[in-house]
């Protein structure tokens, strides 16, 4: 089974899972560069995966599905491209070989979902579209801190070893961030300095994984005495964890 990231516009990845001959593809905002690997590959699509509706992510769900007759699947909760699959979380199905469990996550959209497959080889695969970034989260578009916290809380529950596959890379920018927050963090110096080797040279740094995310991402570490106390350098009125995260949130929005 094969994972690959196809990038798009500045910075998204398309995010396509095959067996050889069927595939699947995650948040397909453009249509030609996902046709140009299933030409290439020689493989039919079978199924389409929608985390939310931001058009970068569904842009090209409609011309896909008239294509390839893929079947669609996205968030019950929120306005994509018709006919799909409504799902929320706690639900679960099967495409292209994958077992599918589908995740809650609102925060950067309202009824945004994540699809995990617990069962993928040789280690997990979650698709978390514009929720949990390397090194970062997504922007606060539609809900509160109080619920993405808790909707990361969800993901960063999840095996050390699943795969996580973002829809965009910010890697590079988000590790600058994490950098001020911790700049004593060794794991994350040491990511920063892998990360900045992949991009010279072209590459992608995702996947990442969840044990990586849990030790690095500042968001995942809202908890620990360090982020906060350096949070509170900035806001000394951020005192609970969500006031943390929330002022954590605010002070990347204004970084530069
Ligand atoms: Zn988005
Ligand atoms: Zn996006």
């Amino acid at each position: 089974m094969n994972l690959i990231p196809i990038p798009a516009f500045d910075d998204n990845y398309l995010w396509l899972w095959h067996d050889g001959q069927q595939a699947l593809v995650v948040d397909p905002g453009a249509v030609e560069p996902v046709t140009q690997v299933l030409q290439q590959l020689g493989l039919k699509l079978s199924a389409i995966l929608v985390t939310h509706h931001h058009a970068d992510h569904t842009g090209g769900v409609d011309e896909l599905r008239r294509q390839t007759g893929a079947v669609v699947y996205g968030p019950v909760a929120e306005d994509i491209p018709a006919p799909y699959i409504g799902c929320q979380g706690g639900q679960s199905f099967d495409a292209c070989g994958l077992s599918l469990d589908v995740i809650d996550v609102p925060g950067h959209t309202a009824g945004h979902i994540a699809y995990f497959a617990a069962a993928a080889q040789p280690d997990p695969l979650l698709f978390c579209g514009d929720t949990l970034f390397s090194g970062g989260c997504g922007r606060l578009f539609e809900g509160t801190p109080a619920q993405m916290l808790d909707s990361l809380s969800r993901l960063a529950a999840l095996p050390g070893s699943t795969r996580v596959c973002c829809a965009h890379e910010y890697t590079l920018s988000n590790l600058r961030f994490a950098l001020a927050v911790e700049p004593d963090n060794l794991d994350l110096q040491r990511h920063h300095a892998d990360c900045l080797r992949l991009r010279e040279q072209g590459l992608p740094t995702l996947p990442s994984n969840i044990e990586v995310e849990r030790r690095i991402n500042p968001f995942l570490r809202s908890g620990l005495p360090a982020v906060a106390q350096s949070v509170r350098r900035q806001n000394p009125d951020a005192q609970t964890q969500v006031e943390v995260f929330a002022a954590l949130r605010h002070w990347k929005n204004n970084f530069r």
